[in-house]
Formats: C-alpha cells, sequence, structure tokens
C-alpha cells in the first residue's frame, strides 16, 4: 500500500486511482497538472472537524523537501476538531521534470489572484503566467482552498531556512517559528503569492510559507517540522464544549423577555451581538448545586426576581466546559449586562482558586478566545463580574440596582486573565 501511495505522489501512474484509506479517508483528487498528472489531497481528521489546517509539501518542482513532511503528517492524530487537510505536491509535473515552474513554464507562486502582475515570458525564474490563475495547479489550489476555508495554511518551499513573515496571526507566526527552529524572516512583497492571496481574502485565515535547507530533510528535521504543524493544529483547536441544556423553555423565556423589558427597555429574550464576557465563580466547590441552582428557575434570593439566575457556561475544576444555555439566549448572570453579556461560571471559591487552577484556567481562556472570535468581543470586554460598573455597556433602568454588583474576579484578578489572554492566538484565529 505504502509502495502505491509513493508511486502516485511521484506521479508516475496517471490516472490516478484511489489511495489506501487512512485515518480521515481516501485521497481526493482535487486536480489535474498541464500535463494530467494528479493533484490530491488527503484529510486526516474528522470531516465534521470546525477547524482544518493546509499543508503544502511543494509548489516549486525542485524545492521537494516538504513533501517528506506531508508525508510524515498522513501518520499523525490531529488534535480534536481539527482536521489536517494534505497536499504533497502542487505541481506534479515540475517535481517530475526537477523545475521551478509547471510543465508551461509558470512559477505557480505568482499565479494567485492577489496583486497578480503580469510580464516575462514562460520559464523566465518568476513568470507570473497570463493571468492569475491561469494555471490548472493553482486553479486546484484556489478551489481546495474556497472549499475547506482552512484556518492555517503551510505551503513549504527551500532553502532560505526561514518561516517567511506574512499578515497572518504574529502569535501562530511566533510558535511556527519557535517550534519549527526557523526564524521569522521579511522578504520582498512579491505578487500573485497564494499566501498573499489567503491572508487578504479570507481574515481570519492565516498562510505562510516555510523555506526549508537546501537538500532533503533528516529524519529528525522531519519529525521537527511535522510537530511545528501539529504545534499549530493543537494552538487553534476548537476547545471542547459538553453540551449540558438547562430547562429554558417557553415560560422562562418569557420572564426573561419581561425582565429584559424591565431592566433594559429591550423586548425579548434573545442575546443578539453579544459585546461582552463576564467571568465568575461560584462560591462553591463542586458543580452539582451549581447547576441544580440554575436548572430550578425559582426566584434568586438576593433580588426575588424570575426568570432564576443563571450562566451560559460553567466550568469545573478539571477543565471540563458544559454549556448550560446557548449564546443566543439572554441569561441573568450579571446585572446591568445581562443585555449583552455571556457568562462563564468558574466552580470555585475565590479568584485566587480559579487563576491558580491550570486545567480550568486554560480551558476558560481557550474558551473565551473561542467566542470573542466567533462573536468579535474585544480583550477589554472581557471583564470580571466585580468589574461590571465600570463597562460601557452597562445599563439599568431599575434605579435601586443601578451600582448593585459582586465580588467575584476583580480588576487585579482579571487584569493577570487579561494578560494570560493576550498570549493565546487572535480570537479570529480560534473563533
Ligand atoms: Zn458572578
Amino acid at each position: 500500500m505504502r509502495l502505491l501511495a509513493a508511486i502516485l505522489g511521484l506521479g508516475l501512474l496517471a490516472p490516478a486511482a484511489p489511495a489506501p484509506e487512512r485515518a480521515g479517508g481516501p485521497a481526493q483528487l482535487v486536480g489535474r497538472s498541464a500535463e494530467g498528472r494528479p493533484i490530491q489531497a488527503l484529510r486526516v481528521g474528522s470531516p465534521r472537524a470546525r477547524v482544518r489546517v493546509l499543508v503544502v509539501g511543494s509548489v516549486h518542482g525542485n524545492e521537494p523537501a516538504g513533501r517528506a513532511v506531508v508525508e510524515r503528517l498522513r501518520r499523525s492524530r490531529p488534535p480534536r476538531g481539527v482536521a489536517l487537510w494534505l497536499v504533497t505536491d502542487l505541481n506534479p509535473d515540475g517535481h517530475a521534470a526537477a523545475t521551478r515552474h509547471n510543465a508551461r513554464g509558470v512559477d505557480l507562486n505568482r499565479n494567485f489572484p492577489y496583486r497578480w502582475q503580469g510580464g516575462g515570458a514562460p520559464f523566465d525564474t518568476y513568470f507570473p503566467g497570463p493571468a492569475a490563475l491561469s494555471e490548472p495547479e493553482s486553479r486546484a489550489a484556489a478551489e481546495l482552498i474556497e472549499r475547506i476555508r482552512p484556518r492555517v495554511t503551510l505551503w513549504y518551499h527551500q532553502a532560505l531556512r526561514m518561516v517567511v513573515r506574512s499578515d497572518g496571526d504574529p502569535t501562530l507566526e511566533a510558535l511556527l517559528s519557535r517550534r519549527s527552529g526557523l526564524p521569522r524572516r521579511r522578504l520582498p512583497r512579491y505578487h500573485g503569492t497564494a499566501v498573499g492571496w489567503q491572508n487578504h481574502h479570507f481574515p481570519g485565515d492565516s498562510g505562510w510559507v516555510v523555506e526549508l535547507p537546501a537538500g532533503p530533510l533528516a529524519a529528525a528535521g522531519v519529525r521537527r517540522q511535522a510537530a511545528a504543524t501539529l504545534a499549530l493544529a493543537r494552538a487553534v483547536a476548537p476547545q471542547p464544549v459538553v453540551e449540558r441544556p438547562i430547562p429554558f423553555g417557553a415560560e422562562r423565556r418569557r420572564q426573561m423577555r419581561a425582565y429584559a423589558r424591565r431592566h433594559y427597555g429591550l423586548d425579548t429574550a434573545r442575546l443578539r451581538r453579544p459585546r461582552v464576557i463576564v467571568e465568575h465563580y461560584t462560591a462553591t466547590s463542586t458543580i452539582g448545586p451549581v447547576l441544580n441552582t440554575f436548572a430550578a428557575n425559582s426566584p434568586d434570593v438576593e433580588l426575588g426576581e424570575l426568570p432564576g439566575v443563571c450562566t451560559h457556561y460553567v466550568i469545573d475544576t478539571d477543565g471540563t466546559v458544559y454549556r448550560l444555555v446557548p449564546d443566543a439566549l439572554m441569561c441573568r448572570h450579571t446585572v446591568g449586562l445581562n443585555w449583552t453579556a455571556i457568562g462563564i461560571e468558574h466552580v470555585g471559591t475565590s479568584d485566587a482558586q480559579v487563576l491558580g487552577n491550570r486545567r480550568q484556567l486554560r480551558a476558560s481562556l481557550r474558551l473565551t478566545r473561542m467566542l470573542q472570535g466567533r462573536h468579535g468581543i474585544r480583550d477589554r470586554d472581557v471583564i470580571g463580574h466585580a468589574e461590571s460598573l465600570s463597562s460601557p455597556y452597562h445599563r439599568e433602568r431599575v434605579a435601586r440596582l443601578r451600582s448593585q454588583t459582586h465580588g467575584d474576579l476583580g480588576r487585579a484578578s482579571m487584569d493577570r486573565y487579561r494578560r494570560a489572554l493576550r498570549r493565546l492566538p487572535a480570537p479570529a484565529s480560534m473563533r
């Protein structure tokens, strides 16, 4: 089987027989080269994965070292929620002829439809083709990218030994550089590159060129580059969320809508475009009583109102995240902010306990980043309950409640929390 795959990969056998079934599924034919060789993509990981990472082993036929990295990634296990899409070779004609160009003398990495610029003649080093996407190979790549919308894409080239700086997420770029052992360096802004097109055309998605050293990669180098790719995949993997819905039927929604009218002058129970995330702790040491209280829908002890208090998410001390209420519904967790805030509860009895629990804090930061990315919520609008009164989104029509807040997760704790948050990838990378 391995031999068959190798032959297919070398493009010696065309048309393609289906490649053997692997962890993800059979290789898909995504296009054919100018000379009719198959261009294949292989998915490793679930077809339902929310996040896709694309790796292209070779674009220029005389720069083949990245193919070995892709071969190794075929046998890898991506993190939950992420599928790897692997293209061993986008330029099989160039590979067969050991030329930079495709069979028509085009530099495929100048043929993409962003800042494309014509000129020159076939087999000039950087000949961009007669038009953007004039070549079947670049069209195959563009169509695949449009279809799978990779959150992160790596394109292997040689032999400048660097991660080429791009407009992608700088935190991921730094991670890639660190894990691959290749320094980040800027190159001139070339015309018509695949990465330029991706970063411009798909905001929130990131692509990079990884320039490997000259010659074939040694086994350790292959392992290291594959590990760097998987580190990126882990960095953008969605935080797992366990659905644990509390009863929120018609009656409770009616009560929520009436609450929104009384307190905010809004005639809806729907949370449209949430602008704020409020972090809380439960003041309990286990999750059981929390779930019971939120499910009960009885008037709260403090204000005696309905619906009962609740939260969108609860994070247990072991880092498990439960979703109790959909993001799209208002829920009573913070006076003055329920109209626009998603609530996250942490099982625990103090700020220090929550911030000192690594697993709980890690899950909390990743969940928060993901929600920021999905809803476009700024870092400064991730606040602790104790900061509620200073939020620019705070509003309250009931006079006696205008200065009501709680003591959980105050300013100093949240400054630490927000600093940790900023060390994660950009919200859009984790959406
Ligand atoms: Zn609270």
